[in-house]
């Protein structure tokens, strides 16, 4: 969203993070500079829905109140990091509705946080440290028992300066030295006890390429980052808590821009599992068909499954923000996503398992077509013209030859209402040589046209359909919950959460039968097929094939567990 030139001031605050922010900007807690905030990615992955919550806070909060918002990678891990996520990430953020006021990698700060590095170690704040990992480990204590000072812990400045130096030359190989922080072994905080600073890795950096051969750990670059750029609240998630005195270690003997930082609750959503980590296993070992997988909570994923970013950020803002972790149903995602289709999407015809339903008594040859309202909820979507003919399809589900206890759908000698065309009454069956219904034959009532019959009578059904001959085929792929179970990390002993895997997460109908205005449809349209769903052209169409995602089915859980905890 753009930022506004008159910060909106007057909005109450809601949360804790708003009214920290509103309470500096009031008392110019940084004088006369603006409110800025960033958003600091590690381009290791493809953004999730979860990260649509830290940018709409960082986002945000900055626009209420005319501040600014950088977008920054956090590139210190040359191992994981890929500019195609950087591409992706880029994308995500100008989807969701935000643009950066300016675009940042921490890998530009490589030579500023070198430097510094050099200071600290001038200062006696810093040294060389030849223990190998695992005796870094050993030697740091635990939760109960304080560390133990490594016995490269008093090595001279000097000696700390040279050996530093040859690290970043080149001269030893990965794992055979770091440099350390110099603060207290014995801190309660364990991420105190002298914290490595920089590592040795001979490896490509997707920006600064084989320029470096040492580098930043997250924890000393990502303090620095937020102060170099003048970031004045930076907010993030709960587990960083206890690495904020560490970031603020760094910032006070560099004596450099105060930045402050914030922690606010991670969003958990049931069935849902947010961890990048555990998205790209699902992805290498091709358990989802890509980053893009409709089924998959990135924001790439859920966009292709037809989600708005609109719908996305409402369902954000009434998950709230608060300082301990929760978990959301996603009942209320899928409530707010509905809520935004139903006013916008068109409405169209679309059978998804065709009967067919041949009218005895309409001439044959014959066509009509009926006029229908694009979107009830809205009458600026306008009208259009749908074929009728004698013979159509239903659906399946619609017919019973035998009608359980109050099926008031098609059966023989039922009569219902054609949506918006004319009543008809089933009379007989066509079967097949192994018993199985090929067609029902039913009569119509000319009288009915547009839906109603001018006697007054009722039916208790309407159905929709689509006429046979007029019919487009389309694929249509049918989307369920990703895992099986609410919290996807609830394991038996020895189990992974990709065993939670819900193994009926996609259904693909091969042969639907569609009303034929959505041979027009586009990729940013979003459709209500009557009585099934939401659905919105896949990316996989092409010419001669259509592929409709199901966005969402149309039953509303979320509304149905709101009436319940009220009454
Ligand atoms: P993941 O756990 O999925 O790997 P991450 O925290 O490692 O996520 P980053 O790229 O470091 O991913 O995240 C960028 C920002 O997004 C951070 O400020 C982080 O706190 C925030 N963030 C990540 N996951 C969530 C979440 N589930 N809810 C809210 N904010 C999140
Ligand atoms: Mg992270």
């Amino acid at each position: 969203m753009e930022s506004s030139d008159s910060p909106n001031i007057s909005t109450p605050p809601s949360n804790f993070l708003r009214e920290i922010i509103a309470e500096d900007f009031r008392t110019k807690k940084y004088g006369n500079a603006v409110i800025q905030t960033r958003f600091p990615p590690e381009p290791n992955g493809y953004l999730h829905i979860g990260h649509a919550k830290a940018i709409c806070i960082d986002f945000g909060l900055a626009d209420e109140f005319g501040g600014k918002t950088n977008l920054r990678f956090d590139d210190t891990n040359p191992e994981k990091e890929e500019q195609e996520y950087v591409d992706s990430i880029m994308e995500d953020v100008r989807w969701l509705g935000f643009e950066w006021e300016r675009l940042c990698y921490a890998s530009d700060y490589f030579p500023r946080l070198y430097e510094w590095a050099l200071q600290l170690i001038r200062a006696g704040k810093a040294y060389v440290n030849d223990l190998s990992a695992d005796e870094i480990r050993q030697y740091r204590g635990t939760l109960t028992e304080p560390g133990k000072d490594s016995p490269y812990r008093n090595r001279s400045v000097e000696e700390n300066l040279d050996l530093f130096i040859r690290m970043k030359a080149g001269e030893f190989p990965d794992g055979s030295r770091v440099l350390r922080a110099k603060i207290d072994m014995a801190s309660p905080n364990l991420n105190m006890r002298d914290p490595v600073m920089y590592r040795i890795l001979h490896a490509t950096h997707h920006r600064t390429g084989d320029e470096w051969c040492i580098y930043p750990m997250y924890d000393y670059a990502h303090g620095q980052s937020d102060s170099i750029e003048c970031v004045t609240h930076s907010m993030c998630t709960l587990e960083f808590a206890d690495h904020q005195p560490l970031y603020r270690w760094y910032i006070e003997q560099l004596g450099i821009f105060p930045s402050q930082q914030f922690e606010f609750d991670r969003l958990n959503i049931t069935y849902t599992m947010l961890s990048k980590r555990k998205l790209l296993q699902l992805v290498q070992e091709h358990r989802v068909n890509g980053w893009d997988d409709p089924r998959m909570p990135t924001l790439c994923g859920i966009r292709r499954r037809g989600f708005t970013p609109e719908a996305i950020r409402t369902f954000v803002a009434a998950a709230g923000v608060s300082r301990t972790n929760g978990s959301t149903d996603v009942e209320m995602l899928e409530h707010f996503q509905r809520d935004d289709l139903n006013r916008r999407a068109r409405r169209a015809m679309a059978v998804l398992r065709p009967l067919k339903l041949v009218i005895d008594n309409y001439p044959a040859g014959k066509e009509e077509f009926v006029e229908v309202a694009n979107n009830p909820e809205d009458p600026s979507a306008g009208t259009r013209q749908v074929p009728f003919s004698r013979e159509l399809y239903i659906e399946q589900d619609d017919f019973r030859e035998v009608p359980p206890p109050k099926y008031y759908r098609l059966s023989p000698g039922k009569e219902v209402r054609l949506r918006n065309a004319y009543f008809v009454t089933a009379q007989t069956v066509e079967k097949d040589a192994a018993g199985n219904i090929v067609a029902v034959h039913c009569t119509y009532d000319p009288a009915s046209r547009g839906g109603n019959s001018p006697d007054g009578r009722k039916v208790k059904s309407t159905m929709h359909w689509v006429s046979a001959a007029h019919a487009i085929s389309a694929e249509i792929r049918l989307y369920d919950k990703l895992f099986a179970k609410p919290d996807p990390y609830d394991l038996e002993e020895g189990q992974d959460v990709l065993d939670n895997l819900n193994p009926n997460s996609l259904e693909i109908v091969a042969d639907a039968k569609l009303e034929p205005s959505l041979a027009n449809a586009r990729l940013e349209d979003r459709f209500q097929f009557e009585r099934v769903g939401y659905f919105c052209l896949d990316p996989d169409t092409k010419p001669g094939k259509l592929v409709f995602n199901r966005t969402l089915p149309l039953k509303d859980s979320w509304a149905k567990i709101e009436k319940k905890a009220r009454t």
